[in-house]
């Protein structure tokens, strides 16, 4: 390779992709040396306070000892071997932990290496048995609008299709039926008639259709939408009455971010299939789940094939379960309800007052979540420079400025956080 380049950043500028990022013209990328607690530290020595737990994932906090510490131990055992023929301590601890804590009736555990791949499990799983009941014009999927699910094409094929620009891929992914979104808030009184949309879509197409998907209480990057916990339940009774699956992609709201261990629990609902990812592993490595009941397992297993179709190289790889099963450990000692709900009411009184700003159209907050939705888009090279120019680190997207910050996060950090974003929101160069 001939090109010298001055600068890591030139390099990484000219040759690595960056999530969701152009090639020929990327905004810029921060260096970041170390990480430790709340805090990130740049290159050049800056510290910046996490607001985005790394996309929802690293509830402890980085650099954590207990969660090193788990890491080393089992390096010392091994990091990796197959999970074809073989099984070890690390994967069994963690199924026997994710059947006790997850909704009564999931007791048959996938372990996938990252979230969309979680999702693309569950919905072959509901495929195939569909198929192992001799059913399988039940191929289709039902969703709502405004979800999203993972960046694979199965994933993508039921994510939003206009932020997930399917017309992009229209020939190469499956057609599903979509459903307008949840329009009652978490908080408002219920709408009984918000599910009628979805309930024509059951009555139509049920025959054709093997599973419903849907973020539970929380859609997340298909547009931080919080809706009403009543909506969920309603799914569940349709799934029922019309004899379709019901998957929840728990994947950023499980492990106790909207203040519920997974949000399921606030409609009191268990879902056929489960996806859990992200803050499995702490943020420490990349893990996934999907559980699903002994019925489905035993369908499927009991089908033409034998057995699920999938068995990915470094599934249940004994590093990431190591440090999941730790995660779990010090989430249930951590009494992750006491920090959720201090977080929740913190970011309540801080946020609150920015809804009379000139420049938000909402603001919401459910447990360790918060959103600003701006009237205009946000400059993101802008307004990126000033959040860490205000010692924070915060990754709005279009018209949403949100904080999911890791549970352990003080009133201070929390202050700071959102005093950066009300001095942004007073910036003009920050918005389209
Ligand atoms: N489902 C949901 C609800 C998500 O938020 C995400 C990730 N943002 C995914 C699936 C995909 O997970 P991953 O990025 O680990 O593939």
């Amino acid at each position: 390779m001939s090109i010298i380049y001055t600068d890591d950043l030139a390099f990484d500028r000219a040759h690595i992709w960056h999530p969701y990022t152009s090639m020929t013209n990327p905004l810029p990328s921060f260096k970041v040396k170390s990480a430790n607690g709340v805090h990130l530290t740049l290159e050049g020595g800056q510290q910046v306070i996490d607001g985005m737990s790394s996309w929802w994932a690293v509830i402890h906090g980085y650099n954590h000892p207990r969660l090193n510490q788990s890491v080393s131990n089992q390096l010392a055992q091994m990091a990796h071997v197959m999970f074809g023929g073989l099984t070890h301590e690390p994967a069994i601890e963690l199924c026997k932990k994710l059947v006790t804590l997850t909704p009564e009736g999931l007791e048959k555990v996938f372990l996938a290496d990252s979230g969309s791949v979680a999702v693309e499990v569950a919905l072959k799983m509901a495929i195939q048995y569909w198929h192992s009941l001799g059913q399988p014009q039940k191929n289709k999927l039902l969703t709502v609008k405004n979800g999203y699910h993972g960046d694979t094409f199965a994933a993508m094929s039921v994510c939003d299709p206009v932020n997930g620009m399917h017309q992009l891929f229209a020939n190469s992914i499956n057609q599903h039926y979509f459903a307008d979104a949840p329009q009652t808030r978490f908080g408002e009184e219920w709408q009984a008639d918000d599910i009628a949309p979805l309930k024509a879509l059951f009555e139509q197409h049920h025959q054709e259709i093997a599973a419903f998907i849907i973020e539970p209480v929380v859609q997340g990057a298909g547009g931080m939408r919080i809706y009403h916990p009543q909506y969920l339940a309603e799914c569940r009774k349709l799934c029922d009455e019309y004899n379709v699956l019901m998957i929840v992609d728990e994947i950023a709201t499980g492990f106790g971010r909207t203040a519920k261990l997974f949000a399921s629990e606030w409609a009191d609902i268990t879902p056929d299939i489960m996806c859990l990812g992200k803050a499995l592993t702490g943020g420490y490595m990349t893990l996934a789940a999907t559980l699903t009941t002994k019925h489905i397992a035993e369908t499927i297993s009991n089908g033409e094939a034998g057995c699920f179709m999938h068995g990915p190289t470094f599934m249940g790889n004994p590093l990431a379960c190591a440090v999941a099963n730790e995660s779990l450990a010090m989430l249930m000692e951590n009494q992750w309800q006491a920090q959720v709900s201090r977080i929740e009411k913190t970011l309540t009184s801080l946020i609150s007052p920015l809804a009379e700003h000139r420049r938000v159209a909402d603001v919401r907050v459910l447990g360790a979540i918060g959103v600003i939705e701006t009237k205009q888009a946000v400059k993101m090279e802008n307004i990126q420079a000033l959040f860490v120019e205000q010692g924070v680190w915060i990754r709005p997207f279009g018209k949403l400025i949100y904080l999911m910050p890791p549970f352990v996060s003080s009133d201070e950090h929390l202050q700071k956080l959102v005093s950066a974003i009300a001095l942004a929101l007073d910036n003009e160069h920050c918005f389209q």
